[in-house]
C-alpha cells in the first residue's frame, strides 16, 4: 500500500509526518513510502535523506491521487480532498467537532478518516499519543520562551556582587503540557507553583518539585469520564480568577495552559490582573490557539501590556519541528502498527484505539459525536 505525506500548508507549520530514519520501520509494515517533494526541507529533513532509506519523492499533483493512506499534522484542504481517490485513508489532527464542513467534504468523498485528536488517553495508546508528544513541545518551548523573553535570571546566584533569588513561575493547567512545563522551570532552576481544576494533578505537580495552588473547595465534578477537565460554573470561574490573580502578582513568569476539549479556553487572567503584575513580568499563553486562559491575549502577538509581556503563542511546536516531527512519526508508525495487518489495512472498531478516532468511512460520518453535531 502507498503511504504518502505532503508539505504542511499552514502558514508558520515547519513539522513533517515522517522523518527519513522512520522510513524502513514503515516499509517493515508493508508500506511504500511517498513523499512530496521538500515536504521534510523546513524540518531540516532534505529529500536526499528520505531517498536514502527507501522513500520516493514526488509532486504533490502526482502523490495525492495515488496516496491509499495520506498522514498529515493538519487535515487536507478541500482542493487536497478532490485529488485524493475514494477509499483513501486520512490520518491527522483533525479537531472534527471544530471542522464539520471540512468532515462532511470528506465523507462526501469516500474517504476514511481518522482524527488522532481522538484517541483514548490508556495506557495502550500512549504510544500513539500524538496530542501529549505535541504538548510536551509545547511546554518545554513556553518556559524557554518566556525565560529569553523575561529580563532577569531564572536561578539563584549567589555572587561577589550580590545574591538574586530564583524567578518565580506559576503554571495554570498541570496536564501534559502544565507538567513539562514545571519540570523545565524547575530544571533552569525557578521557584514553580501551579494550580489545576483537577485534584489528581496535585500529586504530580508535588512529584515535580512545585507547590500545588489550589481552591478550597475544589469543583464538585472538574473531570470527565475521560479524565478531561470540564467546564465550571461561574461562581468557581469568579473564585478561580480572584486566587489566579494574587498568585500572577507574586510570579515573575505565568505559563497558561488550561483547556476543555471543544470549548473555547478558560478566561482565567483577568485584564486586572494583568494591570497588578510587576513590571517585566512575562505570561505566555499556550491556550491561544483556542482563543486563551488571558482576558488580554492576541493568539500569534507578543504584546506589551501595563508593562507585561504577553505571548500568544501558536503552534508552540513548530519552534522545535525535527524533534516534534520524530514524536509525531513515532506515533503514527505506532497507529499504523496496529492498523495494519500482513500488509493490508484491517479497521477493527470494536477496539476503542479506532473505534473513537474513526470519523468517517464509507462515505458516512460513523463518529456518533460528530454525527450527532453535523445534524
Ligand atoms: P488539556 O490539554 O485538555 O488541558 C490542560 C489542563 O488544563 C488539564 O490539566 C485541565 O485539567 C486544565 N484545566 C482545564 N480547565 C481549567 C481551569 N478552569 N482552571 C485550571 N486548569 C484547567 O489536558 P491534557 O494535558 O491533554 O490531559 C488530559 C487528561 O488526560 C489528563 O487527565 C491527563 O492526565 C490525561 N492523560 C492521560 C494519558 C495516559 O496515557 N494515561 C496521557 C496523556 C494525558
Amino acid at each position: 500500500m502507498i503511504l504518502a505525506t505532503c508539505r504542511e500548508t499552514q502558514p508558520g507549520e515547519t513539522r513533517v509526518s515522517f522523518i527519513p530514519e522512520g522510513v524502513p520501520a514503515l516499509m517493515k509494515l508493508g508500506l511504500e513510502v511517498v513523499l512530496e517533494s521538500g515536504a521534510g526541507e523546513a524540518a531540516g529533513f532534505p529529500d536526499q535523506a528520505y531517498r536514502e532509506r527507501g522513500a520516493r519523492l514526488e509532486s504533490r499533483r502526482e502523490l495525492l491521487p495515488q496516496a491509499e493512506i495520506l498522514c498529515q499534522f493538519h487535515p487536507p484542504t478541500p482542493e487536497d480532498i478532490a485529488q485524493l481517490s475514494p477509499g483513501a485513508v486520512v490520518i491527522s489532527l483533525l479537531y472534527p467537532l471544530t471542522r464539520l464542513p471540512l468532515v462532511a467534504e470528506m465523507a462526501k468523498r469516500g474517504l476514511t478518516v481518522f482524527a488522532l485528536d481522538l484517541l483514548p488517553r490508556i495506557s495502550r495508546a500512549q504510544s500513539m499519543d500524538a496530542l501529549s508528544s505535541q504538548t510536551t513541545v509545547a511546554g518545554y518551548r513556553a518556559v524557554v520562551l518566556a525565560a529569553s523573553l523575561l529580563p532577569r535570571f531564572f536561578p539563584m546566584l549567589m555572587t561577589p556582587a550580590g545574591t538574586i533569588p530564583p524567578a518565580r513561575v506559576f503554571i495554570i493547567g498541570a496536564g501534559v503540557a502544565g507538567l513539562q512545563a514545571i519540570a523545565t522551570a524547575r530544571r533552569l532552576g525557578a521557584i514553580v507553583e501551579a494550580h489545576d481544576v483537577r485534584p489528581v494533578a496535585k500529586e504530580q505537580v508535588e512529584s515535580l518539585g512545585a507547590r500545588f495552588v489550589g481552591l478550597e473547595k475544589e469543583a464538585a465534578a472538574s473531570e470527565d469520564s475521560s479524565g478531561y477537565a470540564k467546564a465550571q460554573s461561574e461562581e468557581f470561574l469568579r473564585r478561580q480568577r480572584e486566587l489566579i490573580a494574587a498568585q500572577c502578582q507574586k510570579a515573575d513568569v505565568v505559563i497558561t495552559t488550561a483547556l476543555i476539549p471543544g470549548k473555547p479556553a478558560p478566561i482565567l487572567i483577568a485584564k486586572e490582573a494583568v494591570e497588578r503584575m510587576r513590571p517585566g513580568s512575562v505570561i505566555v499563553d499556550l491556550a491561544a490557539e483556542q482563543g486563551g486562559n488571558c482576558e488580554l491575549t492576541e493568539p500569534g502577538q507578543t504584546v506589551v501590556r501595563s508593562g507585561v509581556t504577553l505571548c500568544g503563542l501558536l503552534n508552540p511546536a513548530s519552534a522545535l519541528a525535527p524533534q516534534a516531527s520524530l514524536f509525531y512519526s513515532k506515533n503514527l508508525q505506532a497507529f499504523l502498527s496496529l492498523l495494519m495487518k500482513e500488509g493490508a489495512l484491517q479497521i477493527q472498531t470494536e477496539d476503542p484505539i479506532f473505534g473513537q478516532t474513526l470519523i468517517c468511512r464509507a462515505g458516512q460520518i460513523v463518529h456518533e459525536g460528530v454525527r450527532k453535531a453535523s445534524e
